[in-house]
């Protein structure tokens, strides 16, 4: 595997199949490797993994996590090689953003309903999403991927990319992986290493809530199970919602094609989850 600094180094990777990450990985990252590596055996000319690692400053506010999110560089370099990966390509700043990531965005950039709409993520997090379409235009631009595998874990973002990918003509098939849990439940997540014991145990109550949702009769009785199981595990509420599983815009029955989705502060960290109900 070889690690690769600047994009003027990725022209052999051209065509590859591409795992956009900002670090610190775990399970449900590598489960995106090796799913991109299933997808790449697939063609004739076995084509390359790419894993992207780069903490990405456009999609954090002022006081969020950006500068203490952790960085584990050489642990992830491993764990993608023994995942399956042929690249690991970690740009600096100055090479994602030549203008600074202060800079206006390309104007060419579609961001989606999706991402604007649904009152979700968008509603805490204004600029997230514009950093996150913002960044993946541009690490396609620098990989030039073939594909690309996000996951479900972040379920609003997924879309966010399908829909940018597919109103933009962009040529890049998007491959999504379900949630990598931990046995109890917990959504596997980098920001999970912020959570003290009694925290992690509140934490629960996210996978929890969207279980409960699955149980229910209407969207009213599931959109309340979660809210109790939330405030029962004192998890603060940004939101606890059943969705269209397509356009995250409210729907009034559980037909086929709903999605739970949740998101709450555990003390300051702040954690999302989601599932199929
Ligand atoms: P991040 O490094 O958090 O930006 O995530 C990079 C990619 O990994 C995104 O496509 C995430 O949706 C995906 N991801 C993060 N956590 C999980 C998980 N627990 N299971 C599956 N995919 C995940």
């Amino acid at each position: 595997m070889q690690i690769v600094w600047s994009a003027v180094d990725l022209e052999p990777a051209y065509g590859g199949v591409c795992v956009p990450t900002m670090g610190a990985l775990h399970e449900g990252h590598l489960s995106l490797v090796r799913r991109a590596r299933e997808e790449a055996d697939l063609h004739a000319h076995r084509l390359p993994v790419v894993v992207t690692i780069f903490v990405n400053p456009a999609q954090f506010a002022p006081g969020e996590d950006f500068a203490r999110y952790p960085r584990t560089f050489e642990a992830d370099c491993e764990k993608c090689e023994q995942s399956g990966a042929d690249v690991v390509f970690a740009p600096a700043v100055g090479e994602v953003y030549p203008e600074g990531p202060g800079a206006p965005i390309d104007p060419r950039i579609i961001i989606p309903a999706v991402a604007r709409e649904p009152g979700l993520e968008e509603k805490s997090r204004p600029q997230f999403f514009i950093g996150v379409c913002r960044v993946v235009h541009r690490l396609f631009e620098l990989v030039r991927p073939s594909a690309a595998v996000f996951g479900e874990k972040d379920y609003q973002q997924l879309l966010t990319i399908r829909a940018m990918a597919s109103e933009m003509a962009l040529p890049v098939t998007i491959h999504s992986e379900p949630t990598a849990r931990d046995e109890d439940g917990l959504a596997l997540s980098s920001r999970n290493v912020y959570l003290a014991p009694p925290q992690r145990k509140r934490a629960l109550g996210l996978s929890k809530a969207l279980r409960a949702a699955r149980g229910a009769a209407s969207v009213a009785e599931a959109e309340s199970a979660m809210r109790s199981i939330l405030l029962a595990n004192q998890v603060e509420i940004d939101y606890a919602v059943v969705r269209d599983a397509h356009t995250l815009m409210p729907i009034e029955n559980l037909a086929f094609g709903a999605r739970a989705l949740v998101a709450g502060r555990v003390g300051a960290v702040r954690l999302i989850d989601n599932m199929a109900v």
